[in-house]
């Protein structure tokens, strides 16, 4: 069958196994018929190539909750359980999940394989630091328990790993307390790059923070962005909520897209335009997941579907670089009216996580033929700024820009081949950035 990520580009033509148990996935690593690599896939949502390859493994039987235990906050359960899955089972219980990505239908196993961020980085780092433990299916057929004390470099080159050192059965996650689950968010308009980044350092102490910046913006105007800060509120909603808006039924004509997005841009921007700061209160759901309620969104990008570049600079170099990039997209007129800013902290010891202490900043582009050198010339801004992309954005990144940017690769290679020694992990994306 045709497979895709979440930007519908590339496609591959796949066998996608569903196995029903961890007994059938013991069967398909030893039939003779399946000699070629495989790779895992969760919930589907990398935008580009890391969950696709000739053979495709669903996680999607390791749903299961193993154990909840409210008294320290800790929830063990199946790598396939979704995070819309996990807040169900947690928010009765007074507890949040402490790193969430924009989107609740990721994975366990996903979120761990790339050791996603959220909008609180700069405070709580990224999903793998709150991970006690995991258990990683080998191809041998063999269980490797993994922490950062037990097995510790199979655990740090799993954390980030794209899924390329085994199967992740289940994991132990370590659970936020929080006051109620209602967000308290504070919005401000600015006027440009410079003046976001200044009010993203004040307030470096904000539990949640993320920009929406018009990359289409130019002059004074380059980055002119809104603010959104958040905190738990202290009085308010402990219930767990799931909007479900309308779907896009059909790949749509790409400038319906373009109408979308100035609206949902102008829309919080002139609101705000009356009074520069809002202070608003509003359900988790809607702060987190805010294009969740659009059912098949990524159809809006047209048939041939869309590349999302995300980026991370290092803090000495961040505020010049950023302002290349934006001049350079926003001189092309190509990208989303939309793009999205935030801080990170300090860096985990995890192989291939992309976190870095420093800013960053995601770009939608439509696929098209002419739309690759434009990226070639975005590479080239964040190599000589010594930043990197983000592998679970990624759909086209050279194996060069890879290398030169990803410290650590031949230390995860050398981990990844003890652990898997036959190569029967692989993905599009590996084979392109030449990890096998
Ligand atoms: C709308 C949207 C918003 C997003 N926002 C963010 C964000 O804010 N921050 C962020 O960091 N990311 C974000 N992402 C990206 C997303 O969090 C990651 O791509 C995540 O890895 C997807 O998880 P998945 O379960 O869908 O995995 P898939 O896309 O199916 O797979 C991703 C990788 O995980 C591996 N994998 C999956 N399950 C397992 C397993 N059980 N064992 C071993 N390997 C496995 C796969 O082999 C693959 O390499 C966003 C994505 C979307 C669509």
């Amino acid at each position: 069958m045709q497979l895709h990520g979440w930007g519908r580009y590339p496609r591959s033509n796949s066998d996608l196994l569903e196995p029903p148990s961890q007994e059938s996935v013991l069967e398909i690593f030893s039939n003779e018929k399946i000699s070629g690599p495989m790779i895992v896939r969760g919930g589907g949502r990398s935008y580009g190539d890391s969950s696709l390859a000739t053979t495709v493994l669903s996680s999607r039987f390791l749903d299961s909750f193993l154990e909840i235990d409210p008294t320290n906050g800790v929830i063990r359960c199946g790598a396939g359980v979704t995070m819309e899955s996990l807040l169900r089972v947690v928010i009765p219980h007074g507890f949040f999940v402490p790193v969430l990505p924009g989107t609740k239908y990721v994975s366990v196993g996903g979120a761990i394989a790339a050791d996603i961020h959220g909008k609180n980085h700069h405070r709580d780092g990224s999903f793998c630091d709150h991970i006690e433990r995991f258990s990683l299916l080998l191809a041998s057929g063999e269980i490797l328990e993994c922490g950062a004390e037990k097995n510790s470099n199979a655990f740090h080159a799993t954390c980030g790993g794209m899924g390329l050192t085994g199967v992740i059965l289940e994991a132990t996650l370590k659970l936020e307390k929080v006051p109620s689950v209602s967000i308290k968010r504070q919005s401000t308009a600015v006027a440009n790059l410079e003046e976001c980044m200044e009010l993203i350092e004040d307030n470096e102490n904000s539990k949640h923070s993320v920009a929406w910046v018009d990359c289409l913006a130019q002059g004074e105007e380059l980055g002119r962005s809104v603010l959104h800060l958040a905190e738990y509120s202290e009085v308010g909603s402990q219930d767990f909520k799931t909007r479900m808006g309308p779907s896009v039924p059909f790949s749509s004509p790409a400038f319906l897209l373009n109408k979308y997005t100035t609206r949902l841009f102008n829309n919080s921007l002139y609101s705000l335009r009356k009074r520069s700061i809002s202070t608003k209160i509003v359900n988790y759901d809607a702060y987190f997941f805010p294009l969740d309620n659009i059912r098949n969104w990524n159809r809006l990008y047209g048939r041939k579907g869309f590349i999302q570049y995300q980026l991370v600079l290092p803090s000495d170099s961040a505020r010049s670089g950023l302002k290349e990039v934006l001049k350079l997209v926003s001189d092309s007129g190509r990208g989303s009216f939309i793009s999205v800013l935030k801080k990170f902290g300090e860096a985990n010891q995890n192989l291939l996580s992309f976190p870095t202490a420093g800013y960053t900043l995601t770009l939608d582009f439509k696929q098209e033929a002419s739309v690759f050198p434009l990226l070639q010339k975005l590479d080239e801004i964040v190599l000589a700024h010594n930043g990197k992309l983000y592998l679970a954005k990624d759909s086209r990144m050279s194996e060069d820009v890879f290398k030169a940017s990803y410290d650590s690769w031949e230390n995860f290679l050398e981990i990844k081949n003890e652990l898997d020694p036959q190569c029967r992990f692989a993905s599009l994306q590996s084979n392109r950035l030449g990890l096998t």
